[in-house]
């Protein structure tokens, strides 16, 4: 445990942004080394999250940020913390929070007396998504150490994904569970979900019979981590369905992302879904049209022929994402949608 000492000299040290390595020096003797996040794993954010979700719909994160100056600390863990320090094991704390609040999450550590060997915070220019500016800290200053073991939120599946990928033993913190309003009132739970993952829970509040409830519920299911990975497997088995539907439809490849693919096949297969209805209605009515107003009638089968070709030439998935509103697998769909391409190219 560092002396009194030693905390004032790293409390005092002068905080800025950017990446930097906290003050108390690492030591290089040991390999192994513990990583945590902050936010949902040590510092219990439910209090200020109300900053990127609401009603007003925008997301103020220099507002959220600020509030962690008040977060309740997560105890059990910092527990588990102090005892890996004690047996040798240097605890990184590495974070996605800004480093513009750099002076309150070192005020914050420090009143809850939660020791580390090194703090790092995302700079303030930083704009890449979490994972990437995790991967390059490893990386970059603690490639040849081993990772005994990650501490991460939930907020974070992929980071905590691309861990478990490289074979680094990672502790998920699920969502905060009960009320929080009663947030005094925390306990860290357990559970060993049904495919036997194990994920820590904190549980808020005084209606604590309804925690039994809840525990039940979260150990009947895949822990986050099984969920996220079946609803990728889904979405894998959805868009080489579609890919098949597409190509026995005589469809040519779409290009795009991957995810952008999968998106705008379903998009396009129900844009062709409504002109093969419109296919079948022009040939129900072709006989009665055609002795009504043959002239007509035949420049609307023209229309509705060149439209469709139009269609089938779409091959940019991002076109078929970006025309998405109003497409549908109906006739009334198929109609609306030869129509808007008709008169945008002047076929009528
Ligand atoms: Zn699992």
């Amino acid at each position: 445990m560092p002396t009194p000492q030693s905390f004032t000299r790293f409390y005092a040290s002068a905080a800025h942004g950017g990446i930097r390595k906290g003050d108390i020096t690492m030591n290089e003797d040991a390999e192994e080394i513990a990583i945590c996040g902050l936010d949902g794993v040590l510092a219990l954010v439910e209090h200020r999250l109300h900053h990127l979700h609401n009603e007003s719909g925008e997301r103020d994160w220099a507002a959220f940020h600020a509030a962690c100056i008040d977060d309740m600390p997560n105890l059990p863990l910092i527990h588990r913390l102090n005892q890996a320090r004690e047996a040798g094991t240097p605890v990184v704390l590495l974070s996605g929070r800004s480093a513009a609040v750099r002076v309150q999450t070192k005020q914050w550590l420090h009143d809850w007396q939660i020791t580390h060997d090194a703090l790092w915070l995302r700079p303030e220019h930083d704009r890449r998504p979490a994972l990437a500016f995790k991967t390059e800290v490893i990386e970059r200053h603690y490639a040849g150490r081993r990772i005994r073991r990650v501490y991460e939120s939930a907020q974070h599946l992929d980071v905590a994904r691309d861990y478990t990928a490289r074979g680094i033993p990672c502790t998920l913190f699920g969502p905060n569970q009960g009320n929080g309003a009663t947030r005094e009132q925390f306990e860290l739970k357990t559970v060993r979900h049904a495919c036997e993952h194990v994920t820590l829970y904190p549980f808020y509040g005084d209606d604590d019979y309804t925690w039994a409830d809840r525990i039940q519920q979260l150990t009947a299911g895949a822990c986050l981590l099984c969920q996220a990975e079946e609803a990728e497997a889904e979405r894998a088995r959805q868009a080489a369905t579609a890919r098949l539907a597409a190509q026995a439809r005589g469809l040519p490849p779409l290009e795009g992302s991957e995810k952008q693919v999968a998106w705008a096949e379903g998009v396009r297969l129900s844009a062709f879904g409504g002109i093969d209805k419109l296919t079948v209605w022009v040939a129900r009515v072709d006989a009665e049209a055609e002795r009504e107003d043959p002239d007509h009638w035949r420049t609307i089968k023209q229309g509705i022929a060149r439209a469709t070709a139009y269609l089938e030439a779409q091959t940019e998935a991002r076109w078929w994402i970006d025309h998405r509103h109003g497409i549908s697998n109906s006739l009334d769909g198929g109609r609306a949608l030869v129509n808007a391409v008709a008169e945008q190219e002047g076929y009528f």
